[in-house]
């Protein structure tokens, strides 16, 4: 594992700065067990970045972010009723979709797993969702959110148009079909790739892309779901997937859907990559970030659940660093300190974001002594 890191921290607006505040002190409690040689510069994004300096990413930050090991980011989304500007330029409308689109970071790797502990909050019967373990990689940097043309357009004095264009090209959708594969491959070697190529251009290309890079990879059982059918499947036998391949805004629903078998939207961890390494070895410029959103409705309450940073910062150890025994440690510790009750209101419990973090970090510290 890499023994120093050089690390960009984001923690956004609402409850990413109380998840962050939390994940940070379990990556530096893991980098003193590590022995990592740990460099946080902190900066800020979105609605904090346009209170400040008026744009929601600053080019500074861009340029911190290309030097980085990795980026954590809590969660961006503007709070406070404060009115933010629209620009039909996504990159100029949202601090965090500019970051994603200049690190290139195009693997959404979004690991949705089913903790044993969690049986009796899950909304599904245990038979369905025990042993759930999926790996959502959602493409992250085209697609719907980025393509042109889109914007709001006047067609009469009284009627206006909005509209958005789906385009993925072969290049975009390869290099996240390889992706899958090879994760596939690390895993249980089966594969589901989501479009809706009955109905859409954009999905006849994406579905006979896909097939040609699984020729390459005999091993692998391929199967191609129409996103709609996906999310019925997920719902009624989610122990069928492995890998799930997507677009960008399929990927965007299919993940938080698989917060449901998580229990909370608070337990989904990701990392967005520019390219998979091979285990125990490094990627520079991943984000790292809960799947989920500023949630204005618990901002400033203490209760956010942080695990799905932490998460995030053992998916930072496991490619950022090369540390896979590293960031199986850090899962274990969430593990036994779900199974030992301490939960967060979200996931049927009282504990605070402070004293889950208090629990994982003694989990840590036991694991590795
Ligand atoms: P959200 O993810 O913020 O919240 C959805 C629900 O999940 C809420 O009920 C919230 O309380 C709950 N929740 C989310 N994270 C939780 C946690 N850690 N612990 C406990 N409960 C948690 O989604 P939203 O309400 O649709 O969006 C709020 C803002 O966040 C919007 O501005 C949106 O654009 C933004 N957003 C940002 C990201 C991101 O930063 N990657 C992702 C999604 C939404």
């Amino acid at each position: 594992m890499k023994k120093s890191a050089n690390v960009l921290v984001l923690p956004g607006d609402g409850i990413g700065q109380e998840v962050m505040s939390q994940g940070l002190r379990v990556l530096i409690k893991a980098s003193e067990i590590f022995e990592i040689d740990l460099s946080i510069e902190e900066d800020l994004i979105h609605g904090q970045a346009w209170s400040e300096y008026g744009t929601f990413c600053r080019d500074e930050t861009v340029a911190k972010a290309k030097d980085s090991d990795g980026v954590l980011v809590g969660a961006v989304g503007g709070i406070n009723g404060e009115t933010l500007p629209h620009s039909s330029n996504p990159e100029e409308n949202d601090g965090l979709m500019r970051l994603r689109k200049e690190l290139d970071v195009f693997a959404g790797l979004r690991p949705a797993v089913v903790s044993s502990s969690l049986l009796d909050e899950i909304p599904y019967r245990s038979e369905v969702s025990d042993g759930v373990d999926i790996m959502v990689l959602r493409e992250m940097c085209g697609g719907v959110m980025f393509a042109e043309p889109r914007g709001i357009e006047s067609i009469s004095s009284t009627e206006k148009r909005g509209y958005d264009t789906t385009s993925y090209s072969t290049f975009e959708i390869e290099r996240l079909a390889r992706v899958g594969f090879l994760l596939a491959r690390r895993r249980n070697k089966r594969i589901v790739s989501v479009d809706k190529a009955n109905v859409m251009e954009s999905g006849v290309l994406w579905r006979e892309v896909v097939q040609t890079v699984g020729d390459e990879f005999p091993d692998i059982e391929l199967d191609h779901v129409y996103a709609d059918n996906c999310s019925y499947q997920l719902a009624i036998n989610p122990k069928q997937f492995d890998v799930i391949i997507s677009d960008n805004l399929f990927g965007d629903i299919i993940s938080d859907q698989a917060g449901a078998l998580a229990g909370s939207l608070g337990m989904l961890p990701s990392a967005s990559l520019p390219f998979l390494p091979a285990i125990g070895e490094t990627c520079t410029r991943g984000i790292y970030e809960p799947v989920h959103g500023s949630a204005p409705d618990i901002y400033g309450k203490n209760i956010a659940n942080p695990i799905g940073m932490i998460l995030s910062i053992s998916l930072f150890i496991e490619y950022g660093l090369g540390g896979t025994e590293e960031a199986e440690i850090i899962r274990n510790a969430t593990e036994k300190t779900l199974a030992k009750g301490i939960r967060t209101k979200d996931i049927g419990g009282q504990a605070s974001s402070e004293s889950i973090t208090d629990a994982i970090i003694d989990e840590i510290s036991y694991a590795s002594t």
